[in-house]
């Protein structure tokens, strides 16, 4: 297999499609020299295969909005791989979202999956219905309108999707409630980041954040560092990175700026647990703007326009928003402010250049697909509580977290240690991945 080649067959089947394309790259580059140590997966043809959803759905959604238009968008779910377990992946709802936006969140979802130790296979889905300034009636008629069409594709043994950018435990719920209307069954493990206490897992909204910040100590823990007494920068102010500012505020870690479309809110004395409570009305009012934080509280939080999490100064930056949203020259001015560890929260959220430099200039890095798993795989963790009809404790919910980070970040340093000692997390992710997606290919036969 040479990547060379087979990018350039996918750049000319799906020209444009650039997001897929620069995940497909990421991946093979870093497996090709393993790959090529395995005839059998050649002879299998595990890539041409692998690179290629297994089937996309595609649907038109119209509702009505609250001046009685009628609105029409278009939703998505790409079944990408199920080697290993049943279809499983987020729904996003964003404006921009495409084909080639969830394709890659799709790819990268199976790797991910593959990683968490679970049986998951990868999927993704969504619409380009955009939230921003919906009202709570628009999200829930969007919500019943997408399963109207959506619930025929899933299933608790087919294909569970579950929240990320745009969807959180209010969509959750009308997705849910329209799905029983329709199946006529209390199938409580066709989605999973349900409420509580109707099927929902303890520390599920938690469950990214607090995954991404146990990584980042087993990485740590590693290099001979501690967060204690870190400052942290992070992106974004919604789910994933309230649960990220929740834990590294716990672990003794200062979080001194959050992020939004509009700017950056610099906190130079750290985040407080009041401020991250409100991250949650931010989300909630649909308004997209950090800045709300800084009028909220005029003093602790400085709000400037137009500027990202990367141009405060820290010691730890966590990416917490959207795919490619830490380029090169923030990575460089990262750098130039003394940061030295980077772990990709949101998923692909650094471009090519930006890994690139903090590899090449000593900052520890680590790529979503490991960092994140913690969300996914507490999904994966209500799925067993769902099918079991039981509901564990939150305690014990942390604690097979907790495991579950580690093995992670074990299997990363396995498949990553390089010669010099140091760790490629970003090789180590994709072919521990990779090696177990494509044995299970192998198993089930040309299919
Ligand atoms: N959207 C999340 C992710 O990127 C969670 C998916 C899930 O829980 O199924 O992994």
């Amino acid at each position: 297999m040479k990547t060379k080649d087979i990018m350039a067959r996918l750049q000319a089947k799906y020209p444009g499609e650039s997001e897929y394309l620069q995940a497909v790259q990421e991946v093979l580059e870093s497996i090709e020299e393993v790959y090529n140590q395995h005839p059998e997966f050649e002879k299998a043809k595990i890539v041409e295969r692998m690179v290629e959803p297994d089937r996309i759905f595609t649907f038109r959604v119209t509702w009505v909005d609250d001046k009685g238009e009628v609105q029409t968008n278009t939703g998505y779910r790409i079944q990408f791989n199920s080697a290993i377990g049943p279809y499983k992946g987020g729904l996003r709802f964003h404006r921009a979202v495409t084909p080639s936006m969830l394709k890659f969140l799709g790819f990268e979802q199976t790797f991910k999956n593959a990683l968490t130790t679970l049986p998951m296979g990868g999927a993704k889905g969504g619409s380009d219905f955009d939230p921003k300034g919906k009202t709570d009636e628009e999200i829930m008629r969007f919500c019943q309108a997408f399963m109207l069409e959506l619930w025929q594709c899933i299933g608790p043994d087919q294909d569970i999707p579950a929240g990320d950018v745009g969807v959180g435990g209010r969509e959750i719920g009308y997705l849910y409630g329209m799905y029983k209307k329709l199946a006529r069954e209390y199938n409580t493990g066709v989605l999973t980041g349900k409420g509580a206490t109707w099927g929902g897992s303890i520390l599920r909204p938690e469950a990214t954040g607090f995954g991404a910040l146990y990584f980042t100590q087993n990485l740590l823990h590693h290099a001979g560092k501690d967060i204690k007494g870190c400052k942290v920068a992070v992106s974004g102010f919604g789910n994933v990175a309230w649960g990220a500012c929740i834990k590294a505020l716990e672990l003794g870690a200062k979080v001194v700026a959050i992020s939004g479309p509009d700017g950056v809110c610099e906190i130079p004395d750290g985040i407080t647990r009041e401020m991250i409570d409100y991250m949650l009305v931010m989300r909630a009012s649909n308004r997209d703007r950090v800045e709300d934080m800084a009028t909220r509280f005029p003093g602790q939080a400085v709000f400037t326009p137009g500027k990202k999490a990367w141009s405060v100064k820290c010691d730890i930056a966590l990416p917490c928003a959207f795919q490619n949203e830490l380029a090169e020259e923030d990575a460089k001015q990262l750098k130039e402010n003394g940061c030295w560890c980077c772990c990709e929260v949101s998923n692909m959220g650094c471009q090519p250049g930006a890994i690139h430099f903090f590899q090449h200039n000593g900052i520890l890095f680590a790529p979503g697909k490991a960092v994140n798993a913690g969300g996914v795989a507490t999904s994966g963790l209500e799925m067993t509580q769902n099918a079991e009809h039981i509901s564990w404790s939150g305690k014990e919910v942390d604690e097979k977290l907790h495991f579950i980070m580690k093995s992670i970040h074990e299997q990363c340093v396995k498949f990553g240690t390089q010669p010099d000692g140091t760790v490629d997390y970003v090789k180590g992710a994709n072919i521990a991945g990779f090696m177990k997606v494509a044995q299970a290919m192998l198993d089930q036969g040309t299919i």
